[in-house]
């Protein structure tokens, strides 16, 4: 918005007075999703806004690389609720398929276990509801009646715990908030993800399927409340896309937006302080040197916001505490071979997924049989690997980064990922592999600040976390606010642009 200096001194006559009007100045600490979304709504609200991140590339996770001549996402591979980004460039009036376009999966996703069983979870809620009935001997019509619950679940809690601010009691008097407090015994608040889908299915791989939605959010299922019950509603329901130049095309063609709409990027900029005054904010300190600004948006992660940038403030102890979501090895392999059993998302599943979790959440380290994730975005995007080939994203759940020896984990979980891949999909996937690179909890941490290299920020593991991540502005300091995966309402790329939203509603119009 901009702010008119009714205070100026006027001018002597004959002169007409003069009216100044300066935009308010924002700045907004990090280029992740939300970083970058946060920067979209406020200049459309007025502001002049400019971006400071550390790294030479916009984006945080949500970015990309090249490896002779395969392209790989390097962090997110799932793309849920596509419209919250044509949303931005609607904003600025922009059609958003002039420069951001995505087709719908028809597969979700290929899940495999080890005794042989193979599902195909089509795009297609009836053709998955008849698959799982012919694999499972389950009735297709409790799949139907489990999304119909997983979609009421997530209409009802979505518009009270994820699209509005939790610490504005305001927020809280209006119909659909009382709606949601008055289904809250229905809504899974205060049984286990685990204990409630034992209830609605009887086939134990079934169970283990619908589990995995809490690792969505980096959580364990055998703790996670069964609210998360919800997240299936956005793959199945809504469904699942994948930007048609692959997941990197999000950050970039936002990124592309904010330009052309007047958004200064800084890269290669590490803000090193958040300045303050009388309980307001007034700046950032970057590369020595103090620069002013009205607002200041941090969207780096919130233990690193208290622990270096806000060093002289005190940080909110409960927030700073909360176990944080799990983390991630990520093999990125080029492989010399095309494999038709595989298509984007593919899951071979451990045999016994307490024990898995348990080595995660409670050992802090990695067990010798991880369920893996492959994604291959080559499947619908030839450009992605060469011809005849294809571009492995091959993940597993890690502990977050609490001084392990990742070296050795890595060499162990690396022997046991290509064992199992190479007996499930009979073929010896060690000689298919022509290149390869990994990133570890080390790694996210060091290149996007990351507490621990969590991927989602706090977990998800108790029923009180939604409660507990930090707001999305400081209560102490004037003009200071926050979005991005490690605060209000979580992780993941549709929760951040739900967080750049709250905020940029947040902050009122001069
Ligand atoms: C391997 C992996 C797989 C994932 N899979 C999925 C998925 O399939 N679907 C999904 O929705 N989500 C997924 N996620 C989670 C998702 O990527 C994140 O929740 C989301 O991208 C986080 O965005 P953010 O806005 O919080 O910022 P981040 O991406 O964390 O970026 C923060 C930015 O701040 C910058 N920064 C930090 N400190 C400073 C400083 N002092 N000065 C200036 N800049 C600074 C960093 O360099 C970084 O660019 C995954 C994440 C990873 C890593």
């Amino acid at each position: 918005m901009f702010i008119f200096f009714n205070k100026i001194k006027q001018p002597a006559e004959p002169f007409k007075k003069i009216r100044c009007f300066v935009p308010m100045h924002a700045i907004v600490v990090g280029s992740g999703i939300a970083g970058l979304a946060v920067a979209l709504r406020l200049k459309k609200k007025g502001f002049s806004v400019e971006v400071f991140e550390k790294n030479d590339y916009v984006g945080g996770k949500l970015t990309a690389f090249e490896q002779d001549g395969f392209r790989f996402d390097a962090g997110p591979s799932l793309f849920t609720l596509p419209k919250q980004v044509d949303e931005l460039f609607e904003l600025f009036n922009e059609n958003p398929r002039a420069h951001f376009n995505y087709l719908k999966l028809d597969i979700a996703c290929n899940y495999f276990w080890q005794d042989g069983t193979q599902l195909t979870a089509s795009g297609n809620i009836e053709k998955f509801a008849k698959n799982v009935e012919k694999t499972f001997k389950t009735p297709a019509k409790s799949i139907i009646k489990y999304l119909k619950k997983s979609a009421f679940v997530y209409n009802t809690v979505a518009p009270v715990f994820l699209h509005m601010s939790l610490h504005k009691w305001t927020n809280f008097i209006n119909l659909k908030t009382l709606k949601g407090i008055l289904f809250m015994p229905f809504l899974g608040i205060f049984s286990k993800l685990n204990n409630y889908n034992q209830q609605q299915f009887s086939h134990p791989k079934l169970v283990q399927l619908f589990n995995r939605y809490a690792t969505y959010n980096g959580s364990d299922p055998f703790q996670a409340p069964a609210v998360l019950q919800s997240i299936p509603h956005l793959e199945f329901n809504i469904g699942a896309y994948l930007p048609k130049n692959g997941m990197h095309d999000i950050t970039k063609s936002l990124e592309d937006l904010a330009k052309r709409q007047g958004v200064i990027f800084h890269l290669n900029s590490p803000v090193s302080k958040i300045e303050t005054s009388n309980n307001k904010v007034t700046g950032i300190w970057v590369n020595g040197e103090l620069k002013s600004a009205d607002v200041v948006v941090s969207n780096v992660d919130i233990f690193p916001s208290y622990k270096h940038l806000l060093s002289n403030q005190k940080a909110p102890e409960k927030v700073m505490s909360q176990p944080r979501s799990s983390s991630a090895l990520i093999f990125y392999w080029g492989i010399k071979k095309e494999f038709a059993q595989l298509d984007v998302h593919n899951i071979f599943f451990c045999k016994d997924y307490k024990d898995e979790f348990d080595f995660i959440f409670q050992k802090k380290t990695v067990g010798n049989d991880p369920t893996i994730y492959i994604n291959i975005t080559s499947k619908k995007i030839k450009e992605d690997a060469p011809a005849g080939c294809e571009n492995w994203f091959v993940m597993i759940n890690v502990p977050g980064n609490t001084g392990q020896n990742w070296d050795e984990i890595i060499e162990t979980s690396r022997k046991n990922i290509l064992n199992k891949l190479s007996s499930i999909l009979k073929e010896d996937i060690s000689a298919c592999i022509l290149n390869e690179s990994i990133l570890d909890p080390r790694s996210i941490e060091s290149k996007t600040s990351s507490y621990q290299g969590s991927l989602y920020g706090s977990s998800s593991n108790n029923r009180n976390a939604a409660f507990q991540r930090h707001a999305n502005f400081s209560s102490k300091l004037k003009g200071l606010y926050f979005c991005g995966g490690s605060v209000h309402p979580g992780g993941g790329i549709p929760l951040c642009l739900q967080s750049a939203r709250i905020v940029a509603d947040l902050i009122p119009k001069s």
